[in-house]
């Protein structure tokens, strides 16, 4: 007997019919005699028509009003499933955020979850129950309704099984799995069956949009076995796997004699690039541009510092979140006399691509490799920034398929058959 939680995401949980697909899913592992936790999101699109309700009631919400609008979305479809589960002839019951409860920070709309009372939840289970947990929700001090940021049902399924200490956690999505990259812009994108907390972290954080990021970090801080599938489709790839396990370094190394260099390619054309022209080449110039920027909370990502001048002045560009380049500049203005810069350039057509994998950990020339496949293929690059793991290059964002396409060649990514043959 395992102790699992599976969690279901919107595309998952919209309409009745799906919520049957997901009650049949649920029954098969009490059949199999595990005791299960369920979390589930709320129906596609719900979310943001709740979002969308509090900005036409006023755009000056109140953020702990806005938790109590759109935290129901989930707790629509936990009763929907605990009703099927039901009809079927499982024991289930919905247990909301208070109930259990799953105490969070006061943060509204992007609260972060302190603990899970696992006592009750614990009995139901041990009793054969299936507990339906709505994701997403929890309760602030004050007994305030709390939501934890959009797409946060993902981490409240890791935060339920790390304080259960589940065996596993299997997030059930519309995609069969994790990719070496978006299988869109490349069809001979290859599905991995396993990929590690680090890898995922940056290929969640680098634009793989298949979990939230915080929920990578939660399952690697707690070291919970998190699995991504599909609720769609049943089949299993070549090696017998279905989905992608998401676990710890020393498993993959056991786990696959040929473990690839490079896991990943990744692209985001989430970031601005701004440059600051003939800033003073001395000790602190550069303290006196990112403190501000960090004071203002603005995170800032790519980092070049060019060669000084002979004119004593040296050229600094970075990256930041494209929501936040008109914040950004405004900050720049404001510190010109401290900072002593000449002019500010910014662009926002550009994109960063990625190459990610703890195979480069252990081999050089990853990045050498990275750069000539680029120029062969005559793609600029503006910026760079590494880490143990990772290689990322920003580009004019035209290029970004491009790019992809000769990277994951370059690595040896494609699939030996053609996707389509
Ligand atoms: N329903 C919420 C959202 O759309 C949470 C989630 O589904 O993860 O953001
Ligand atoms: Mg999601």
């Amino acid at each position: 007997m395992a102790r699992i939680v599976m969690k279901f995401g919107g595309t998952s949980m919209a309409g009745i019919e799906r919520i049957r697909n997901v009650a049949n899913r649920v029954k098969q592992e009490v059949d199999a005699g595990n005791q299960v936790a369920v979390v589930v999101s709320a129906m596609a699109g719900e979310t943001d028509r709740l979002v969308n309700f509090c900005r036409e009631a006023s755009p000056l919400y109140d953020p702990r009003e806005y938790d109590v609008v759109v935290a129901s979305g989930e707790q629509v479809t936990s009763g929907l499933l605990a009703i099927v589960l039901q009809s079927m002839g499982v024991n289930a019951r919905s247990w909301l955020g208070w109930q259990l409860p799953i105490r969070t920070s006061d943060a509204h709309a992007s609260a972060r979850i302190a603990t899970i009372d696992t006592e009750a939840l614990g009995a139901a289970l041990a009793t054969g129950e299936v507990a339906v947990i709505p994701g997403f929700q929890g309760m602030a001090d004050g007994d305030r309704i709390t939501t934890l940021g959009r797409g946060g049902s993902d981490t409240s399924a890791v935060a339920v099984a790390a304080a259960m200490k589940a065996d596993r956690c299997d997030i059930y999505t519309d995609v069969d799995g994790v990719y070496t990259t978006d299988p869109r812009i490349v069809p001979r994108a290859r599905k991995l069956s396993r990929v590690t907390y680090e890898e995922m972290l940056e290929l969640a954080s680098v634009g793989a949009k298949v979990l939230q990021t915080r929920s990578v970090g939660l399952a690697m801080k707690e070291k919970v076995r998190v699995r991504v599938l599909s609720s769609f489709d049943d089949s299993r790839d070549e090696d017998g796997y279905r989905g992608t396990l998401i676990v710890g370094d020393d498993e993959i190394e056991e786990g696959s004699m040929e473990r690839q260099l490079i896991t990943g390619i990744a692209h985001d054309k989430n970031e601005a690039k701004v440059t600051l022209v003939a800033v003073p080449d001395r000790p602190g110039a550069v303290a006196t541009i990112f403190t501000p920027l960090a004071d203002a909370s603005i995170n800032v990502d790519m980092i070049v510092q060019n060669i000084a001048h002979e004119t004593g002045s040296t050229d600094v560009t970075f990256t930041v979140p494209k929501a936040e380049l008109t914040r950004a500049l405004d900050v720049l203005e404001k510190q010109k006399p401290t900072i002593g810069f000449e002019r500010v350039l910014h662009a926002t057509n550009v994109c960063k691509v990625s190459v990610v994998g703890v195979g480069m950990r252990s081999h050089a020339g990853v990045a050498a490799t990275m750069f000539k496949a680029l120029a062969d293929r005559g793609i600029n690059i503006q910026a760079i920034t590494t880490s143990e793991i990772k290689v990322s290059v920003l580009i004019e964002d035209d290029y970004t398929e491009l790019a992809v396409r000769v990277l994951h060649t370059a690595y040896g990514l494609d699939a030996e058959e053609e996707a389509d043959a």
